[in-house]
């Protein structure tokens, strides 16, 4: 049998290979895996002393620094939880500024006098941590000779352990801070950005009447895409292993037109490794819910309930690491990247964020009494406001090499920012701004009296999923995050925004003095409506149409990385987080220039992988084909084929020299030259190779083809 096809049966075939579930009952409560992995308050209040228990829920709640006493003894408990759960080593988990997580591991373990080996585990070293991570990029803030940042216990956010076939491992979020207190990673500005929010949103909420509610929460509900592909096919492809993305292959001749992947059943292999790792997801206490099959053929989805924009970043980061461990077990690899196959749908992430009180109320709930409506309609205009001051922050939140093969390509968001409201929200701001009813909305709404104001009729039934973001009924979805990106950034920006505006609605508010609530609230929402609604787009956002008239509106259309990510140092970015104490100017000039670097290396490194595919695989794998032509003395083969070798030849060399970077060039003109040349260098090459994928003798292919990775499971 032809190599080729070889691997396709190999690939075809699987058995549960003893890694299996098994027949555990998992709707029996005793079997139900959820948190037993996770050091959670259910599990703190059974161990710890009730006194130790007390303050240290009260110390959250307050969002007071922790005293040492209450350390040493919470890191007890926690040690001997964690050693009865086999766990030998702990980590100080953080996220440096490579959206990545990264974890040292210490030993519980030391000598002591005697030569005997104990466990001893602190509550300094619960507390703090020194990892020497002198080699995280930090764009400056940081130089080496500076020495170390350290990792500070984040409370909030529950320690868990990690299992491994040889060990076990006791897990502590943590903030990665340097010494002179600037953020170093992605959890220390999400945090701040949580407590702006809520120290406006309560603001906001006493203006409005609500005296109850002491800390608003926002919350992030994840929609997470991902393909699964044998990896007999992964392994022989040098691109997706080292760049997450195939840079050749021919698009199949069957892709997702069918429309028979999207919601179908799907395969025993998948499936089964689909459950498994929601239970290794939920033994962590990551609340998955939903799963189900994607557009493209090998695609899928799997979302939890929502959490607090903290956990549930956390719990994110944790989902993508463990969906990639699990896969190995069932021969597939789990692929993030934004964009693994080019003409078949890309991954994104639908960041679904709201605002919740301590007291249960979501904000952005239309609820039924009129009330909460006047409350609903201030939040949604803030998010409006700022969506439309800060659109191009949000774009750039989410920017990233990745990203650009996806935003815009007629599957995913373009990059233009704009929100959908759906139609009867839209009816009833429109009703407000022009001050006319329709059958629909009752006239005394416009009267605008509490009294009179009816409850909105809101359904949150209609979508549209060409939205970049989208009102879906009690939550805005933003969906223009990418696959494989951290929920923290976007977060950050969105709860940032977000404060700023309602703080200048609440300004807005109380200027207009002690009249009816009702009637001030409205005026309020109505000149913000007005004064933003050019964000507001409710047709198809895929539309070449839609792009002239965003551009007609005044909204930016910020294609790539390199366009959009100075919007982080633009005038109002840094305004605005400075003024929240979210980051300063050194912070966010740090993130921009890793971020920009990150771009130039990923690149490059696509650059130098498709170059050394192309000359070492695909070429000779053409001049094969030419020589066979040649062989059997058939010119009409020799006539297709050396024109599309010659093409070849000549495209590896114009990205070989785009890959010579010119004398002196950095940052931003380097980022450029990436995107003009290297990259476009890499589509030249590309167009060819896939060309001469349709003519070369199969067995002579050195890459496993889109039909076999996309369908072969
Ligand atoms: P759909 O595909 O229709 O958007 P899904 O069920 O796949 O719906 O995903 C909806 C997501 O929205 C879930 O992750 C859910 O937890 C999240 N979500 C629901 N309510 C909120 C909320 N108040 N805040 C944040 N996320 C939410
Ligand atoms: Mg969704």
């Amino acid at each position: 049998m032809l190599k080729t096809r070889a691997q396709n049966v190999a690939s075809a075939t699987w058995s549960p290979n003893g890694e299996a579930l098994g027949t555990v009952d998992l709707t029996k409560d005793d079997n139900n895996p959820f948190g037993t992995q996770v050091f959670s308050p259910a599990v703190q209040k059974e161990l710890l002393p009730k006194d130790v228990f007390e303050r240290l829920q009260a110390t959250l709640e307050h969002g007071e620094a922790l005293d040492v006493s209450l350390a040493d003894a919470v890191a007890d408990a926690m040690k001997e939880w964690a050693l009865e759960r086999g766990a030998t080593h702990f980590t100080h988990v953080f996220q440096p500024l490579t959206g990545l997580t990264a974890e040292k591991h210490d030993s519980f373990f030391e000598p002591n006098r005697e030569g005997n080996w104990l466990s001893k585990f602190s509550g300094k070293e619960l507390i703090q941590g020194e990892p020497d991570a002198s080699s995280f990029p930090t764009g400056g803030v940081r130089e080496t000779f500076e020495a170390r940042g350290y990792t500070a216990w984040d409370p909030t956010s529950p320690a868990f352990i990690l299992e491994n076939p040889n060990g076990a491992l006791l897990c502590i979020p943590t903030a990665f801070v340097s010494w002179t207190g600037e953020a170093l990673d992605a959890k220390t500005p999400l945090l701040r950005s949580m407590d702006a929010l809520s120290k406006s949103a309560i603001r906001a909420l006493k203006l409005l009447g609500d005296d109850q509610a002491k800390r608003v929460f926002t919350t992030v509900g994840p929609e997470q895409e991902y393909f699964l592909i044998d990896e007999n096919y992964f392994f022989d492809r040098p691109d997706l292993v080292i760049t997450g993305r195939t840079l050749f292959g021919a698009k199949p001749a069957k892709g997702h037109e069918l429309d028979d992947h999207y919601f179908g059943a799907i395969p025993e292999r998948v499936l089964a490794c689909i459950m498994d790792f929601e239970n290794e997801l939920a033994k962590l206490g990551v609340p998955i819910k939903t799963r189900h099959n994607e557009v493209a053929p090998a695609q899928h989805e799997i979302a939890p309930v929502f959490e607090n924009s903290n956990v549930g970043s956390d719990h994110q980061q944790l989902t993508m690491q463990v969906m990639q461990r699990v896969a190995r077990k069932y021969g597939l690899v789990c692929l993030l990247h934004e964009k693994p196959f080019a003409g078949v749908n890309g991954s994104g992430k639908h960041n679904n964020w709201s605002m919740g009180t301590d007291t249960g109320t979501n904000l952005l709930d239309p609820g039924d009494t009129p009330h909460e409506n006047i409350s609903f309609l201030f939040f949604c205009a803030a998010v409006i406001q700022a969506v439309s001051k800060h659109q191009g922050l949000l774009r750039a939140s989410v920017a990233g090499i990745g990203q650009d093969h996806r935003l815009g390509a007629n599957e995913a968001p373009p990059a233009i920012i704009s929100i959908f409201l759906g139609a009867e929200l839209t009816k009833v701001f429109e009703a407000m701004a022009s001050g006319e009813g329709d059958p629909h909305t009752p006239g005394s709404f416009l009267e605008l009296g509490s009294e009179v104001l009816p409850p909105l009729p809101m359904h949150g039934g209609d979508r549209n999923r060409t939205s970049p973001f989208a009102f879906t009924g009690n939550k805005f979805e933003f969906r223009t995050v990418g696959s494989s990106q951290s929920l923290a950034f976007p977060n950050t920006v969105l709860n940032t925004i977000v404060a700023e505006a309602i703080d200048e609605l609440s300004d807005t508010l109380e200027a207009k003095g002690t009249g009816d609530l009702a009637t001030a609230v409205t005026e309020v929402v109505k000149e913000s409506y007005i004064a933003n609604k050019q964000i507001i787009f409710d047709g198809d956002n895929y539309d070449e149409a839609w792009h002239k008239e965003a551009e007609e509106r005044g909204l930016k259309n910020l294609r790539n990385t390199p366009d959009a990510l100075p919007e982080i140092l633009s005038e109002p970015s840094v305004k605005l987080f400075g003024n929240y104490g979210v980051l300063n100017e050194r912070e966010l000039e740090s993130r921009y220039e890793v971020w920009l670097e990150q771009y130039i290396i990923r690149a490059n490194i696509e650059a130098e992988t498709a170059d050394s595919i192309a000359r070492t695989m695909i070429l000779p794998a053409a001049l094969r084909y030419l020589a066979l032509g040649d062989d059997a003395g058939i010119a009409a083969v020799t006539e297709e084929a050396t024109p599309l070798v010659d093409e070849l030849v000549a495209a590896i060399k114009e990205l070989d020299s785009a890959n010579q970077y010119p004398e002196g060039i950095e940052g931003m003109d380097l980022a450029v030259h990436a995107r003009d040349k290297q990259i476009a260098g890499m589509t030249r090459v590309r167009e060819v190779a896939d060309k001469l994928e349709k003519v070369v003798p199969d067995d002579l292919w050195p890459l496993p083809k889109y039909a076999e990775m996309l369908f072969i499971r």
